[in-house]
């Protein structure tokens, strides 16, 4: 494959995004508006957030419908539709207890249903893939040949394997219906839009250290992750769907950093007076996790852009506009 060339613009093209109350697929519909194309969102509300929509709304070119995509999709019997994102399933471990059939749903029928449509419609299709099909990884950094270590029966198996499912289902429509099919496995993402009670480390943390709490690390904090701000995410999500390769492309932000450095960092340059406290470390959290990302960078020039204080210090700004 040759390297990717940007179109100069999406004016004229229809974008269907599942999914689009999240914080990166409402990121990455506003970065498609602001290039001139039609974003059509779809969203049930059950993580997503109605800010993000209300944020869209502003657009002329935006669309909504409020669906469950793995009931029902709109009717777009004469809507020509060029790509289909499909990015509808909460992501966050606090979900996986809470709505596991939903997150298995979403991510097997719906995204069956994402796909017969992008068939139908000759649709180019993207599937928001994570970086959690490689489980708790043996081999660090993860490089997307590497297949994996999942427990099939686990608190995160909801999410994992329902994940690899969509991933199987994805390659199997581009092998046997020739669907122009695209996958990126996203890791660990933060940034404005994002929910205050998300669970997740880094609004967790940053909540906590804007009021003051102690910053709650899990375990000993010595596992790792690899944090990527959002703008820098949809970037890459950008520069793979216009790509040419349907095999899974890792995307993200490659420097790590130790769950209990994360607090500290997040203590440090928001000036914050918190402490750090000790909670047990969920089961199957895995140990260490940091992208490979030679293959986009092999053919494309996507470099993440945001550094961890500027990332986090727009992300307290967000926090604090909202609570
Ligand atoms: N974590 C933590 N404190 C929190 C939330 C998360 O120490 O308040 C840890 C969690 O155990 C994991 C890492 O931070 O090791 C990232 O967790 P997150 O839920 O953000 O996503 P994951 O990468 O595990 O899917």
């Amino acid at each position: 494959m040759s390297k990717v060339v940007l179109p100069k613009t999406m004016e004229g093209k229809t974008i269907l995004v599942a999914g689009a109350a999240g914080f990166v697929p409402s990121t990455l519909c506003e970065f498609y508006l602001k290039q001139g194309a039609h974003v059509i969102g779809i969203d049930n509300f059950i993580t997503g957030s109605r800010s993000n929509i209300d944020l869209l709304s502003a657009y002329k070119k935006f669309e909504f419908h409020q669906y469950n995509i793995y009931e029902k999709l709109p009717n777009f019997k004469d809507q020509k539709i060029d790509y289909i994102l499909s990015m509808a399933s909460p992501a966050s471990p606090i979900d996986f207890a809470i709505i596991p059939i939903e997150i298995m749903r979403v991510n097997s029928e719906g995204t069956l249903k994402l796909l017969e449509l992008a068939r139908e419609k000759n649709a180019r299709f993207l599937e928001a893939s994570t970086s959690e099909v490689y489980g708790d990884p043996e081999i660090h950094p993860q490089r997307e040949d590497y297949v994996g270590h999942v427990n099939p029966i686990g608190p995160r198996s909801c999410y994992d394997e329902s994940k690899r499912f969509a991933e199987a289902m994805t390659m199997s429509f581009y092998h046997k219906y020739n669907v122009d099919t695209r996958i990126v496995r996203i890791f660990n993402t933060y940034g404005p839009r994002m929910r205050a009670n998300d669970g997740r480390v880094i609004p967790n943390f940053i909540t906590q250290a804007m009021k003051g709490e102690d910053l709650t690390v899990y375990g000993d904090g010595s596992q790792t992750r690899s944090y990527c701000y959002s703008t820098d995410l949809v970037n890459a999500i950008h520069y793979v769907l216009m790509s040419s390769d349907p095999t899974p492309f890792n995307i993200g932000n490659p420097d790590e950093y130790t769950v209990k450095e994360t607090a500290e960092l997040v203590i440090k340059i928001l000036g914050s007076t918190s402490k750090i406290c000790y909670l047990p470390l969920p089961k199957d959290d895995p140990k260490r996790r940091r992208p490979d990302i030679t293959k986009i960078q092999t053919y494309s020039d996507y470099k993440p852009l945001v550094t961890f204080e500027d990332g986090i210090r727009q992300t307290a700004e967000y926090f604090r506009s909202i609570l």
